[in-house]
């Protein structure tokens, strides 16, 4: 549906997106995630014409978003950061405003009523939007986003700022959504974007560090451990399959490092082998691959 070729974005001489490509997806809902600064805003606004690339192609589709902008637009639903709304304005008024941006015929009540029910905002279409919780004011900006019926959502963080219920919420009504259309979210909160998400494209410095369903990058866990004892090497390179890994630090330290990748749940069996063996286990902890290239990114 959306293919990002090669994008570069350059501000004065700072790069701020380098050589990203990515797609995404009609059923999956994609997590854009990255450190503050990391690119993500930029590369949104670039998916939806806010600004062009530098270099590289944007087509969604098949259209090119320089060569066919209006047209591209249309195809989008997008929430920037922020949330920007004209808080003065009557839920209704608003989500008509939006439609006729689109175009005018959009405007009928409706579908005005359709789409305030699709994100659970029936009740209130006759508030005043300051009159609204940060959790609902965000329902607005999600009713104005799908009022046209786009095939494309993009949302810059959009739960940030509000509390775990009002997070969950949104996820629940983001997750409903995903079905027809293809979405991309973006965090900097891994948490959020494992909750959400079905697919993860990780960037750093405006460049890919990873990318993958959220299954493939968060299968793996890697067990890391501090362990005094006889035999450790031996004894745990027998609970080690093909395809997982064993590394273990200098064999002289009296308190070895060891870190394992594995995909399946060991903690059992190392328990076991450590009282059999009367090992110490000085230190236990577990992280998923995701987290792991999470928390290198700087
Ligand atoms: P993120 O959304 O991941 O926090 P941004 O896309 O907002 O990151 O920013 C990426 C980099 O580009 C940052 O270093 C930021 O300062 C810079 N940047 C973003 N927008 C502009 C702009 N309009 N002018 C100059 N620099 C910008």
């Amino acid at each position: 549906m959306v293919k990002v070729n090669t994008i570069s974005k350059y501000f004065g001489k700072e790069k701020a997106v380098d050589g990203l490509s990515f797609e995404l997806k009609k059923g999956e809902i994609t997590g854009l995630l990255g450190p503050n600064g990391a690119g993500k805003s930029t590369t949104m606004r670039m998916i939806t014409s806010y600004l062009f690339p530098s270099k590289g192609t944007i087509s969604i589709n098949g259209l090119d978003t320089q060569k066919h902008t209006l047209e591209t637009q249309r195809l989008i639903g997008y929430i920037p950061e922020n949330n920007p709304l004209y808080t003065e304005m009557l839920v209704y008024d608003y989500l008509e405003m939006s439609a006729r941006f689109f175009d005018s015929a959009l405007a009928d009540i409706k579908r005005i009523k359709e789409t305030a029910k699709s994100v659970g905002l029936s009740d209130k279409l006759m508030t005043s939007i300051h009159e609204l919780s940060k959790g609902y004011r965000q329902r607005v900006a999600l009713a104005a986003a799908l009022i046209h019926n786009p095939s494309v959502l993009i949302m810059d963080e959009p739960t940030e700022g509000l509390d775990p219920n009002q997070r969950q919420d949104i996820h629940r009504l983001i997750k409903s959504l995903s079905k027809d259309k293809a979405i991309l979210i973006s965090s900097h909160v891994l948490q959020e974007v494992k909750a959400m998400c079905t697919s993860v494209i990780v960037i750093n410095k405006g460049r890919l560090a990873a990318s993958g369903s959220l299954d493939s990058l968060s299968g793996y866990k890697t067990i890391k451990m501090q362990l005094e004892g006889s035999r450790i090497k031996d004894e745990l390179s027998k609970l080690i399959k093909k395809d997982e890994k064993l590394k273990i630090s200098d064999d002289k330290a009296k308190i070895k490092e060891v870190r394992i990748s594995t995909k399946k749940e060991i903690h059992p069996e190392i328990s076991a082998l450590a009282s059999k063996n009367k090992w110490i286990i000085w230190e236990m902890q577990a992280e998923d691959s995701l987290e792991e290239i999470f928390k290198e990114l700087k």
